[in-house]
């Protein structure tokens, strides 16, 4: 379970500001929805959360402590990212068993957890298998559940389905919302596309241009939306 805060979050790469003082408050088991138009800093705020880049200002605090110079390996936290980024000459098992033994766990606790992982995502007849002989959504798979096998307090996930076709998109979809449920964790799932946030979140985050414009229910923000940016977004009829 994970409580997150955001407070006055900025992000200068060099001399250019990219967030400029983002608040947040989640709370725990929410599977909250970051969305925005590409380059708006959706993906820059998940790696910063996930430790993968410093924050320039402002702090994060996950259930009350302060994460800002806490490693990444120990805040708790996995991230699947956009290109799956598995280990190409590993199979799928030792891909799901390669972060987990870094994490020093003992090796019967790395294979019931990758156990559960296969059951969860059904990934039973590929354990063998090099990611070059997976389907986009089996690799996709594998990637979730590399990070599940560290049993996250909080799961990022950055444009998941973006490489899958159509079909495999609202199945995959549909998997996560279910994953998510199961593992009982907190949630952040990253991605331009409003169809995705509205049938996804609990709440969703618009972003634009490094701020947010809005926090809220699918619903609030189609039926409220706090100006005109998001409503052309979203497609609400204001
Ligand atoms: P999104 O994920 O919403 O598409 P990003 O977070 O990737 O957007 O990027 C936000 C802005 O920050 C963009 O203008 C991008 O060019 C810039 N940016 C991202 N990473 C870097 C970096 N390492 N160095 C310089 N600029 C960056
Ligand atoms: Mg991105």
């Amino acid at each position: 379970m994970a409580r997150l805060s955001l407070r006055g979050i900025k992000k200068r790469f060099k001399a250019v500001e990219v967030l400029h003082g983002i608040d947040l408050d989640v709370n725990d088991r929410e599977l909250i929805v970051f969305v925005g138009p590409s380059g708006c800093g959706k993906s820059t705020l998940l790696r910063l959360i996930a430790g993968l880049d410093p924050i320039t200002d402002g702090e994060f605090l996950l259930n009350d402590k302060r994460m800002n110079e806490v490693a990444p390996s120990r805040r708790g936290i996995a991230m699947v990212f956009q290109s799956y980024a598995l280990y190409p000459h590993m199979d799928v098992y030792e891909n799901m068993a390669f972060g987990a033994r870094l994490m020093g766990l003992s090796k019967a606790e790395v294979e019931a957890r990758i156990a559960e992982a296969t059951r969860m995502l059904r990934l039973e007849p590929l354990l063998e298998r090099k990611p070059r002989e997976l389907s986009g959504g089996q690799r996709q798979r594998v990637a979730i559940g590399r990070a599940l096998v560290r049993k996250p307090q909080l799961l990022l996930l950055d444009e998941p389905l973006s490489n899958l076709d159509a079909a495999l998109r609202s199945e995959v979809r549909l998997e996560i919302a279910r994953l998510h449920r199961e593992i009982g964790g907190t949630t952040i799932y990253v991605t331009h596309d409003q169809v995705e946030a509205m049938t996804l979140a609990d709440r969703i985050v618009v972003m634009n241009g490094g701020r947010i414009e809005q926090f809220g229910s699918p619903r609030e923000l189609y039926e409220t939306p706090a100006n005109t940016f998001v409503a052309n977004f979203i497609g609400s009829p204001r």
